[in-house]
């Protein structure tokens, strides 16, 4: 049964929800599944790979006006997320980078994975 185009598949093997590999699988990371931990991943980066992403907060940087929290996604280290909230505490939204360039809106993985997915091409 193929992926459809919108879920996470595991980028080794391609195996999915409702397609475990044979002798049974789960995920081991967002876009890895427990059946081959060593397998080389293969483009593309799918939107939902983003999304399972693990976002590790790394920083915190505050101004007068509230505080920053950066993430950083472990499996895609180019994909950062910064949270705003202002001074009163209140969340302001994300904003999605890949690398230094900002995505159009907060959640924007599809065209946060496309970026991905051109620069490993064209590297
Ligand atoms: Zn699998
Ligand atoms: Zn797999």
């Amino acid at each position: 049964m193929r992926a459809p185009a919108d879920v996470r598949i595991c980028r080794a093997c391609g195996c999915w929800e409702l397609h475990a590999c044979e002798s049974g699988c789960a995920w081991l990371s967002a876009d890895r599944c427990s059946a081959c931990p060593d397998a080389a991943l293969r483009l593309p980066i799918r939107a939902a790979h983003l999304e399972c992403a693990t976002m590790e907060l790394r920083s915190v940087i505050t101004d007068d006006n509230g505080e920053d929290r950066l993430h950083v996604a472990v499996e895609f280290p180019s994909v950062v997320l910064v949270t705003r909230h202002d001074k009163a505490g209140r969340y302001v939204g994300p904003r999605l980078f890949v690398g230094d360039e900002e995505m159009l809106t907060g959640f924007a993985y599809a065209q946060a994975a496309e970026l991905l997915n051109e620069r490993r091409l064209a590297a």
